[in-house]
C-alpha cells in the first residue's frame, strides 16, 4: 500500500486510522452483519451513529443547546440558496466578498432579494481580507454573509466582521474544526465537509433556533426549508449515511488528538513551516497578505508559469499530489487540512527546497 502526500483542496486527506477502522467494519459493522451503507437509516444502530455524531461535535465546538446541528445534503453551494430563503425576511442582506465562493453566494442570494456587497477584495485578486470594523451595512438587512477561509485564494477572517447587531451567516467549508470557535458569534454556521471533515455529500448546519421557522421565501422547496430537517432531526428523507458515519468517526480522532485547541496548534505548526519557508525562498513567494493567511489553503507561485507546472509535476513524481492552484488562479497550492501530518509538510519543504536549488 502506498500512500501520497494528498494536498487536494477538497475531497481532501482524511486520517489513516479513520479509514483503517472503516475498513474494519464494512463487512460487518459492529455485529450488524452489514455495512453502515446498507443499512436502514431508521434502523437503531444508524440512530446511534446519528446521535453520537451530533453530541461529539456538539462537545467539540461547545455548541449551546439552543443551536441546532443539521446533517444535509446538496453541498455547500445549496446553501447559497437557502440561506436567502431562510433568512430574507425583509429581503435585504449584506455580503462580504472575498473570492469565488463568497462571490457565487453573493451573487445566487440576488435572485432572491437585494443582495449588497458592503466589501469586497476583488480589487487584488483576493489577496487580502477587508477591514470589517465599520461597515455600511443596511439598517434592514437580514443577516451579513462571509465566506470565513477563502479556499482558493487562501485568506482567512482572523477577526469577524462588525455586523452592527445584524446576524452573522458563515460558510466555513475549509475551515471546519481547524481551530476553537465561538459559536454565539454566529447565527449560521454551515460548510461542505469534503474539505477538513469527511467525504463529500455531506453539509453541516449549525443554525441558531430563532432563525428556524415556517416563515421563508414563497416557493422555497420543503428540502431548503432548515424547519423541515429540524423538526425530522435530519431524517426527513434518506440523509448521506455513510458519510454522516465517517464525520463522526473523524470527529472522535479529534477528540483524541485533543479537541479544537489542538488541532489549532498542529495547524499552526504546520502552516509556519511553510510559510517561513516561502518567506526566505528566493523562487517561491506566498500570495496572501501576511496577516490575513489561511492555516488551510496555502498558495505560492514561483512567478514563471512554465517552472509552475515543472514543480507540480515534479512533485507529482515524488509523491506529493494536487498541488496545482485553482484552475482560475494558476500557481499551486498546498491544502494542509486536519488530516495532513506536519511530517507532510516538512518533506513538501524539503522537496520545494530541492527545486529551488536545481532550479536557481
Ligand atoms: C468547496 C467550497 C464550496 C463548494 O462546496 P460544494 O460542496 O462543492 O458545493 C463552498 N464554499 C467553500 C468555502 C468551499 O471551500
Amino acid at each position: 500500500m502506498a500512500r501520497v502526500y494528498n494536498f487536494s483542496a477538497g475531497p481532501a486527506v482524511l486520517p489513516e486510522e479513520v479509514l483503517k477502522e472503516a475498513a474494519d467494519e464494512m463487512m460487518d459493522y459492529k455485529g450488524t452483519g452489514m455495512s453502515v451503507m446498507e443499512m436502514s437509516h431508521r434502523s437503531k444502530a444508524f440512530d446511534n451513529i446519528i446521535k453520537e455524531a451530533e453530541q461529539d461535535i456538539r462537545d467539540l465546538m461547545n455548541i449551546p443547546d439552543n443551536y441546532k446541528v443539521l446533517f444535509l445534503q446538496g453541498g455547500a453551494s445549496q446553501q447559497f440558496s437557502a440561506v436567502p430563503m431562510n433568512l430574507m425576511k425583509n429581503k435585504k442582506a449584506a455580503y462580504i466578498v472575498t473570492g469565488q465562493w463568497a462571490k457565487k453566494a453573493y451573487q445566487e442570494a440576488q435572485r432572491y432579494g437585494d443582495a449588497v456587497a458592503v466589501a469586497s477584495s476583488a480589487d487584488k485578486t483576493f489577496s487580502y481580507i477587508p477591514d470589517c470594523s465599520d461597515l455600511d451595512i443596511p439598517e434592514d438587512a437580514d443577516y451579513v454573509y462571509i465566506c470565513e477561509n477563502n479556499t482558493i485564494y487562501g485568506t482567512k477572517f482572523k477577526t469577524l466582521p462588525n455586523t452592527k447587531g445584524k446576524t452573522l451567516v458563515a460558510d466555513v467549508s475549509s475551515c471546519f474544526l481547524s481551530e476553537p470557535v465561538d459559536v454565539e458569534k454566529y447565527g449560521v454556521i454551515y460548510g461542505g465537509v469534503q474539505k477538513n471533515i469527511g467525504p463529500a455529500g455531506v453539509v453541516i448546519a449549525i443554525i441558531r433556533e430563532d432563525l428556524i421557522t415556517d416563515d421563508v421565501l414563497e416557493g422555497t422547496p420543503t428540502m431548503l426549508k432548515w424547519k423541515t430537517q429540524a423538526d425530522a432531526d435530519s431524517l426527513y428523507n434518506t440523509p448521506p449515511c455513510y458519510g454522516i458515519y465517517i464525520c463522526g468517526k473523524v470527529f472522535k480522532w479529534i477528540k483524541k488528538m485533543g479537541g479544537l485547541e489542538a488541532m489549532k496548534a498542529h495547524n499552526e505548526k504546520k502552516a509556519k513551516i511553510l510559510y517561513d519557508f516561502l518567506d526566505e525562498s528566493k523562487l517561491f513567494k506566498g500570495t496572501v497578505t501576511p496577516e490575513d493567511r489561511s492555516l488551510m489553503n496555502v498558495p505560492f507561485v514561483t512567478g514563471d508559469a512554465d517552472l509552475d507546472v515543472k514543480f507540480v509535476a515534479e512533485a507529482k513524481a515524488a509523491g506529493f499530489e494536487n498541488l496545482k492552484g485553482h484552475r482560475t488562479v494558476g500557481g499551486m497550492r498546498a491544502s494542509i487540512y486536519n488530516a495532513m501530518p506536519i511530517e507532510g509538510v516538512e518533506k513538501l519543504v524539503e522537496f520545494m527546497k530541492k527545486f529551488e536549488a536545481e532550479n536557481a
